[in-house]
């Protein structure tokens, strides 16, 4: 019986074969799939996801008002003019991509319901060989790649994260994650506690506040948040001169990053001043008898969390309308009605959303080895954060905090377009990030300086994530202004990155 076991194990499922593998139909898969075809157009691809369609994250979420906190004119491809309102819904992006994927054939690329579970390499054949299960019929599946380009995004989508508070299990209510929203969810007519000060509970709560009997906003600390009409005056005026999408898209980004690099700078150089116009901005919506300074006044320097916007302070209409309201607390413990605070204050609720994050997944939750040996990222170094020491032939997409992440998906699709083509012209088959002899004695540093920027989930996974180094090749700078100008740019010939 044993023998018959492992010889059905040893029986290989068939291996398709393609020279490059994206793992994750979303933003930054879609756009790698895209830059791959102009930029590599005799590679042979695939795009493997787990989901049933596109869009990952826009995908994923469901919760009513779901939408971008950044704007679309640069949290859009730099390849395809975004033509609507700046602060986009999740039903508005899925659209734009599946423009993207119509527009330029990626569909048959894309193999959905595919969940990746293990990436093997082998030195010897220079190739991955990657294991997964279509969730669909539970059949195994396995593909082989010469290079791989990870796509996964940064947390767990089957999941989000909801901390363990004291005797949750005794709330006669319901309790739910906005990342698993119960599409039948009845809220009408219901109190609604909504725990987190995130820019998912500052979306939620104005999209549910008028049904709801009311809402209450459950937060430990505050946050801060931009405001201002859901438009971009340029791309108005720009249109009224009937001026070609394609240059509205290019300058309006010109524009909108421009204004990013002089606000970030600011955030740094003169961080009270740019605090109080924050606030400024908040007290105009909520008046001069609000409490801003108890729930709208974080501990922080602008920017060391990320920054929402606003559009039109819906969030803040809420609050004033007196559908929605702020509570600065924190919890004791659940009862069967509501929360206990440590204020000892009694919120009682039907419905608690735990507005409190991800769980974050380091590379998609796939086990890596490396000929064989079992793969920890956390003790590789990353290369400029998108390869990493000892991991030949994969890159990994990780966007950026203060900037949209799909610039830095273009930027990285750019790189990865470029070292294939390199491999391909010298005849190489491996390429691998290596310390050199001059980085041997380099201090390792966590993935981000928390000094810089702490958002919860990262600061959960720290000690998942691969190292940086002090200098600039190892390290993510989280800079997109720095990337734009050294990134297209990288000597693929400097030392850091081994061929073979
Ligand atoms: C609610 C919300 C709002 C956001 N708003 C913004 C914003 O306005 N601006 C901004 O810059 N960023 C925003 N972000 C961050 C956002 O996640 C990224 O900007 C972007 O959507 C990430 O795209 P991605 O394709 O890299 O990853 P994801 O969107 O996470 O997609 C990854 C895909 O990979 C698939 N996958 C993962 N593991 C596997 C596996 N093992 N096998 C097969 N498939 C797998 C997943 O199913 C998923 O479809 C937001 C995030 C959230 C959650």
């Amino acid at each position: 019986m044993s023998q018959s076991i492992a010889a059905a194990d040893a029986v290989p499922p068939h291996a398709e074969h393609f020279d490059v593998l994206i793992v994750g139909a979303g933003i930054s898969g879609i756009g790698g799939a895209y830059h791959l075809t102009r930029q590599c157009p005799d590679k042979r691809f695939v795009i493997v996801e787990a989901q049933a369609s596109f869009g990952g994250t826009w995908l994923t979420h469901k919760y009513p008002g779901i939408r971008s906190d950044s704007d679309l004119y640069t949290f859009g491809y730099r390849f395809k003019p975004w033509t609507s309102a700046p602060i986009a819904t999740a039903a508005e992006i899925l659209t734009y991509l599946a423009e993207v994927i119509d527009e330029n054939q990626l569909g048959r690329h894309i193999r959905y319901q595919h969940q990746i579970c293990s990436a093997k390499w082998s030195t010897s054949e220079n190739r991955w060989t990657l294991d997964g299960t279509r969730t669909d019929t539970g059949e195994q599946v396995r593909f082989t790649a010469n290079f791989l380009w990870m796509c996964q995004g940064y947390y767990r989508h089957a999941q989000g994260y909801t901390p363990d508070w004291p005797e949750m299990d005794t709330f006669k209510g319901q309790i739910v994650h906005p990342q698993s929203w119960p599409e039948d969810l009845d809220y009408a007519g219901k109190r609604v506690v909504v725990i987190g000060s995130g820019a998912t509970a500052a979306t939620l709560i104005p999209a549910i506040a008028a049904d709801c009997s009311h809402v209450t906003m459950l937060q430990r600390s505050p946050t801060y948040f931009f405001t201002g009409r859901n438009a971009n005056a340029l791309a108005d005026e720009l249109r009224e001169l009937e001026i070609d999408e394609t240059w509205i898209h290019e300058i309006v980004r010109r524009k909108i990053l421009h204004d990013q690099a002089v606000f970030t700078a600011r955030t740094f150089s003169e961080p009270e001043v740019v605090k109080k116009e924050l606030l400024e901005g908040v007290r105009a919506y909520l008046g001069p008898d609000y409490d801003v300074d108890t729930h709208f006044t974080p501990r922080y320097r602008p920017w060391r969390q990320r920054l929402a916007f606003i559009p039109n302070g819906d969030l803040f209409q809420s609050v004033r309308a007196g559908h929605a309201s702020v509570v600065t607390d924190e919890i004791e413990h659940f009862t069967e009605t509501g929360i206990l605070l440590k204020s000892g204050t009694l919120l009682e609720a039907d419905i608690i959303v735990t507005a409190t994050g991800f769980n974050l997944s380091v590379l998609g939750d796939i086990e890596f080895t490396i000929d064989g040996a079992p793969l920890a990222f956390a003790d590789t170094v990353t290369y400029r954060g998108m390869m990493f020491t000892g991991v030949p032939n994969m890159v990994w997409v990780f966007g950026y905090f203060r900037a949209s992440w799909t610039l830095r998906a273009d930027l990285v699709a750019d790189f990865v377009c470029r070292l294939l083509n390199h491999l391909t012209d010298k005849g190489w088959q491996r390429v691998v990030p290596a310390l050199r002899p001059e980085d041997e004695d380099m201090p390792l540093l966590p993935w981000i300086d928390a000094e810089d920027f702490n958002p919860g989930y990262v600061m959960r996974g720290m000690h998942l994530l691969p190292k940086r180094g002090h200098k600039l090749e190892w390290q993510h700078t989280q800079d997109y202004w720095r990337d734009r100008d050294i990134l297209p740019g990288i000597d693929l010939a400097d030392g850091t990155l081994v061929y073979g």
